[in-house]
This record gives C-alpha cells, sequence and structure tokens, in this order.
C-alpha cells in the first residue's frame, strides 16, 4: 500500500491547484452571469472546486461573474435569485438545494428574458433549457463496480456479502441517477445471492453527519456485521469510515465514494475508503461558462451546437439539452491520474503519518 501512495505523492509535487486556462476574451462584452451553489456541507467540492474554476473560466470568456452560495437554504437560494434578477443578469446558473426551488427560480428568471442553465442538478419539473453535468448514471455505475471489486479483495469467498447503502438527498436528481447506476451493477448480485443488502437509506440534504448516525443505527442492528458500504460521495464516505474506526473495521471494509476530494483521496491511500469518483469538474465549469458565454449574446444557435446531448426529466416528460462529461473511477493505484490532472496538489493529499 505505502509504495503506490509513495506513487502518487511522489508524482508531480508542482503541479494541481486548478488549471492554468486560456485567457481569451470571446467578446461577451462583460455581460453578468449570476451562479448559485447549493451547499457547502454536503461536499467540498462546490466551494473548493466549482466556485474558483467557474469563475476563472467565466471571467476568461469576458463575463461578469457573481457566484454566491445558498448554504443548504430554499429560502436563501430564492432571496439570491431574486437579487440576481433585480441586478438584470443575462444568464443565471444554478445548482439548486432541491428541484423544487430552481424549478421556481428558472421560471421567475425566464419570465424577465434570463437564460438559466441547470449547472450539476437537473431540476426535476422544470423549465430551464440547458443541463451541464456528468453522466450521472455512470458515475453510480462505476461505484458499483468500485464495490464489487473491493468485496472481490478484501471479502473473498464470503457469501452473501452483506452490503449496506448510504445514498444521496431524495431531492437530488443526481443522487436517484447514482443509486440508478450502482443497480445496474448491483441488482444481479443481490439477485443471485452473492450480496446481500442489509439496507438501502437515501439520506436528507446529503448531510454526512445524519449520514454517520443512520450508518451507525443499521450497523448495530445488523450485530455490527457489514462487508461493504455504498457511499454515495466522499462526505458521506468519511462519516461511515469514522464509524467504521470506533468498531475496528476500518479499511476491513470497502467502502465508495465520490468527488475526490482532497480528504476523500486522503481515505483512499490509506485504504480506509476503497475509491472515488473523479468528475473533472474543470471541464464542467469550462463547459457552463462556453454555454454562458452563447446565451449571453442571446446566441441559441451556438448554445445548441454545444448542448448536444440529452436529459430525460420523468417530471415534466421532457428533454433537456445537455452537456454530460464523463467521470472516472479512482482506486490507490489511480490516485495519480487526479494529481496529474491538475485538480489537487500531490501535497495536499500526502500528508505525513
Ligand atoms: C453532486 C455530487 C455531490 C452531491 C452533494 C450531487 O448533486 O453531483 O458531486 O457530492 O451533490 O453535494
Amino acid at each position: 500500500g505505502l509504495a503506490v501512495a509513495l506513487t502518487a505523492c511522489g508524482a508531480n509535487t508542482s503541479g494541481g491547484g486548478g488549471p492554468s486556462g486560456a485567457t481569451t476574451n470571446s467578446g461577451s462584452g462583460g455581460a453578468k452571469v449570476g451562479v448559485i451553489l447549493p451547499e457547502t456541507a454536503t461536499s467540498a467540492r462546490w466551494e473548493g472546486f466549482d466556485k474558483p474554476l467557474l469563475e476563472q473560466a467565466l471571467k476568461a470568456r469576458g463575463l461578469d461573474p457573481d457566484i454566491q452560495n445558498a448554504q443548504g437554504e430554499v429560502q436563501k437560494f430564492t432571496t439570491l435569485a431574486d437579487g440576481m434578477i433585480n441586478a438584470a443578469v443575462k444568464v443565471l446558473i444554478i445548482a439548486a438545494p432541491n428541484s423544487e426551488v430552481g424549478a421556481a427560480v428558472a421560471k421567475k428568471a425566464q419570465a424577465q428574458g434570463i437564460h438559466v442553465i441547470d449547472y450539476d442538478r437537473l431540476n426535476l419539473g422544470g423549465s430551464s433549457v440547458y443541463h451541464v453535468s456528468f453522466d450521472n448514471v455512470k458515475v453510480g455505475e462505476l461505484q458499483g463496480q468500485g464495490l464489487v471489486q473491493g468485496l472481490a479483495e478484501l471479502a473473498p469467498g464470503k457469501k452473501p456479502a452483506e452490503v449496506i447503502e448510504i445514498e444521496g438527498a431524495p431531492t437530488d436528481n443526481n443522487a436517484t441517477l447514482f443509486t440508478e447506476g450502482q443497480k445496474k451493477v448491483l441488482q444481479p448480485k443481490y439477485d443471485a445471492g452473492d450480496y446481500e443488502l442489509v439496507r438501502s437509506q437515501p439520506i436528507e440534504g446529503w448531510d454526512n453527519q445524519k449520514g454517520g448516525t443512520t450508518f451507525e443505527q443499521i450497523l448495530t442492528g445488523n450485530g455490527q456485521q457489514v462487508d461493504g458500504v455504498v457511499a454515495a460521495n466522499d462526505g458521506l464516505a468519511g462519516a461511515v469510515i469514522t464509524v467504521l474506526k470506533k468498531f475496528g473495521l476500518n479499511g476491513k471494509v470497502p467502502v465508495t465514494g465520490q468527488d475526490a476530494t482532497p480528504e476523500g483521496l486522503q481515505a483512499v491511500l490509506r485504504g480506509d475508503q476503497y475509491m472515488t469518483v473523479f468528475k473533472p469538474i474543470a471541464e464542467e465549469a469550462e463547459a457552463a461558462a462556453k454555454l454562458a458565454d452563447a446565451l449571453a449574446k442571446d446566441d441559441t444557435a451556438a448554445a445548441d451546437a454545444l448542448a448536444t446531448g440529452v436529459s430525460k426529466d420523468p417530471k415534466n416528460n421532457r428533454d433537456v439539452k445537455s452537456i454530460l462529461l464523463t467521470p472516472q473511477l479512482i482506486t490507490k493505484d489511480k490516485v495519480k491520474t487526479v494529481v496529474d490532472a491538475g485538480f489537487v496538489k500531490a501535497t495536499e493529499i500526502c500528508t505525513p503519518e
């Protein structure tokens, strides 16, 4: 383990810390773009990655960004949106705490002629014309694959392997898609009796603390027995690992994750977390900025040419024009990929013991 970890840690210590994007002003004339991110506590990504990367990508296109965070509060999200609508932004980029408030804000903005992009999270039942995200079903599939790989390595021959699933917020369409992707891989295992699903529990608001206490209840309710844990992101994985530690089970039970956060990558290098999913947020921010640039000029033909993918909104049965990027499975031997991509610095994840 240490040798592999050192390979990741020794590599490219000078790299990282975000992309050095080109700074060509494509002439949107300094149009105002409002961005509202959903939370701070559910994942390190929003403030640590999305915010600086969006700021850089939007400014590089000559746009004038105002980037705020709703701190998980529906009321704050609405208030921030009202402020941006009053400030006459040309484009509003939103990742909402839940679909309902995201859809309501989009409708209000569109009534004022403002273009709306659903960023990362698709607001079900909404009217946003564009969506930028990753292939979120694929994210779930990678988590399923990671768990299968981890169980083969850490619990070979255990039949049925007992699995607990700690899932994301039921009001976040992404959480639904992650679960759908996991099922593609894991349902056949459950059906065949190779694995047994102890319980699958969605966690309101992606609340990491609630994820930990819920996991502990399920674990103790199952006689402190577990062979593998699906945790929907690195924040929930961290909470699960804290509980596993209490029972001396950390490192013995594969735990999945997502976001390739510095904490998540550290846990992967220590062996407490089996995998994470790397979603290159620089690409997501860049895609959103390109789209915003086209829309700021009311050039919907250019925007349509960028958003050639499709997302389904089952709530109002419509297709949303989308840019969907590709996630990557990161196990211990692949951590170097994330460093080499410039997403994190080796020094951020290789803390000396
Ligand atoms: C995002 C994940 C994030 C989660 C919690 C999801 O919508 O896609 O990257 O971990 O929300 O913030």
